[in-house]
Formats: structure tokens, sequence, C-alpha cells
């Protein structure tokens, strides 16, 4: 796995950063946001340190659906898959990513305004 010294979900993702996980596997993880908006609100993260969307396009599309499939199932998991819930990927600046490592959002469990995360 490549990882970044100083990024925080590399770091979570080696255990080095203590996180309530959802999932683990061998591709990704999943955890509670630290800093929730919504009352179900958690971030799917590949273990590669990705910087961005078209990085996993690049090297490995097939992670994408991975990663979708792996939201769908925690939808259910969390009980939101009925009444609604949003998947956000902020990318850059004008998105107000935090952490340069993709992540999904799932958010959900009240009603969501415009805008999140
Ligand atoms: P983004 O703006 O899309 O980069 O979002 C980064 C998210 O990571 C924010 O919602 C933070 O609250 C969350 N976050 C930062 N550090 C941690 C951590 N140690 N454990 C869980 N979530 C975190």
């Amino acid at each position: 796995m490549n990882s970044e010294t100083n990024c925080v979900f590399c770091r979570i993702g080696k255990s080095e950063i203590e996180a309530q996980f959802l999932h683990t596997d061998e591709f990704c993880f999943a955890i509670n946001d630290i800093n929730p908006i919504s009352p179900v609100h958690l971030l799917v993260i590949p273990k590669f340190h990705y910087r961005n969307f078209k990085e996993i396009l690049d090297d490995d599309p097939k992670l994408v659906s991975h990663l979708f499939s792996l939201s769908d199932q925690l939808s259910k998991a969390q009980r939101v898959d009925q009444t609604g819930f949003r998947l956000v990927i902020n990318q850059g600046d004008d998105a107000g990513q935090e952490i340069e490592h993709f992540h999904m959002h799932l958010l959900g469990g009240q009603q969501l305004d415009f805008p999140s995360a």
C-alpha cells in the first residue's frame, strides 16, 4: 500500500491513529467522521493513497465500483437506504477538501440541506 507519512487517512488505515471502524477489507475501510454534520456521517476511504478521483480511475477503475458497492452496503447497515442519503466527494479548494486522500462522505439520518460535507 502506498502511504503518505503525514496523511491522516493513511495513518488511520495503518492503525496509527484511532478511529471508529465500520468496515475494513483489503482495499478500503469506512469510519465515522470525527466531526459529523448529520446523524449518519461516515467516510469510505481506499487504503491506497490516491489524491483524487482521477488517480483512481486511471490506476484501478474497479476500485470505484467497490467503493460504491460498499457505500450501498453501509447505507443499509446504517438504515438510511430507505429514507435517503447523500454521497459527497470534495475535490480541491473550491470544494473545501481538507484531506488530500480520496474519500467519499455518506450522509444521512435527517433532511439534508445544501451545501453539505
Ligand atoms: P474533506 O473536506 O472532504 O477532505 O473531509 C475530510 C473529513 O475528514 C472531514 O469531515 C473531517 O471531519 C474528517 N476527519 C478529519 N480527521 C479525522 C479523523 N481523525 N477521523 C475521522 N474523520 C476525520
